[in-house]
């Protein structure tokens, strides 16, 4: 076991018959990428942090300099930029929008194009210019995207400004249900399961009293994902998830037999996140997932996992 353990220590995600599963990075900058941490690249690059607390927009250059040093970072690797997530609840006092009584229901994300449609041709502009500085091609994707029709006019924005790789984060409950359609003008997705919960489960990602609802192990949610992952497989394209639940490694080993592509998360999730997918082999992950959807609820479907890994070691 402790063999298997080193050699499961480092390198690419495998489950112990070779099947892939990338390991990528959430990231707010290029300083998060330090400590040496081994991943195939960045899953989630947050650009809201470059926007947080300013009174005006970064500039054009000042953020093609940010999108370089990350894109820089992994020249043979993947990285996939996120756009601007505003919105009431992460408050940008230059976009001046108005208080709203649901901030999560409202024009946040994506939507924020809606009213200051300026923001995102300027931070699509100069992804564009970091990538052709950088010789890399990354993969961009908007938040929030909730309607077949944002996700194709998003895309447009993007290709006409030569990014070949554009994607929509699966957040809200309408758009996991539509991925196969999402995928027709899409080349992937990658599934917030943060707040794909909260809009799953009508229950507000910060209330601590909701905690049961939000657990990334309720089977509905788990079906939603596992809904996004066969319109993947059925289209070729990868699909990932990028929330908290990628870093809990039953449950990554559960996301990966759902058919998954790839797991996203904060540096400290990964080495573990690994090693327990080398324990596994794919067949294993998968029935792992068949139980997991079969529970009656979350902590059933966790002990059911958890026991089933006990037993065979
Ligand atoms: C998510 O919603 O799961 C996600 C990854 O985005 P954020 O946490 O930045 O809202
Ligand atoms: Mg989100």
């Amino acid at each position: 076991a402790e063999r298997r353990r080193l050699a499961a220590g480092s390198g690419p995600g495998r489950t112990s018959d070779g099947h892939p599963v990338e390991l990528l990075l959430n990231i707010g900058s290029a300083a998060d990428l330090g400590g040496g941490v081994e991943a195939e690249g960045v899953g989630l690059f947050r650009t809201e942090f470059l926007f947080l607390g300013r009174r005006d927009a970064p500039g054009f250059e000042e953020q093609v300099a940010a999108y370089e040093a990350v894109l820089r970072a992994f020249p043979g690797g993947k990285v996939v930029i996120r756009t601007l997530d505003a919105g009431t609840d992460k408050p940008l006092p230059f976009l001046d929008l108005p208080q709203e009584p649901n901030p999560a229901l409202g024009v946040r994300g994506l939507r924020v194009g809606r009213v200051r449609p300026g923001v995102l041709d300027v931070q699509l502009d100069a992804i564009a210019e970091a990538a052709r500085a950088s010789g890399t091609r990354p993969w961009v994707m908007a938040p929030m995207v909730t309607t077949v029709a944002e996700a194709e006019a998003f895309a447009v924005r993007a290709r006409e400004r030569g990014i070949t790789r554009v994607g929509a984060m699966i957040e809200v409950p309408a758009a996991a249900l539509r991925a196969d359609r999402l995928l027709r003008g899409l080349d992937f997705l990658s599934i917030g399961t943060n707040d794909l919960s909260q809009y799953a489960f009508a229950a507000d990602r910060q209330h601590g009293e909701l905690a049961d609802l939000l657990d990334p192990w309720q089977p509905g949610l788990l079906r939603l994902v596992g809904e996004c992952a066969r319109a993947g497989r059925a289209a070729g394209k990868p699909v990932g998830v990028c929330g908290e639940a990628a870093a809990d490694p039953l449950l990554a080993a559960v996301l990966a037999g759902l058919g998954v592509t790839s797991l996203s998360m904060s540096a400290p999730g990964v080495a573990a996140v690994r090693e327990e997918l080398a324990r596994r082999s794919l067949a294993r992950c998968e029935a792992d997932a068949r139980a997991a959807l079969d529970a009656d609820d979350p902590a059933v479907a966790r002990d059911t996992v958890a026991r089933e890994t006990v037993a065979r070691e």
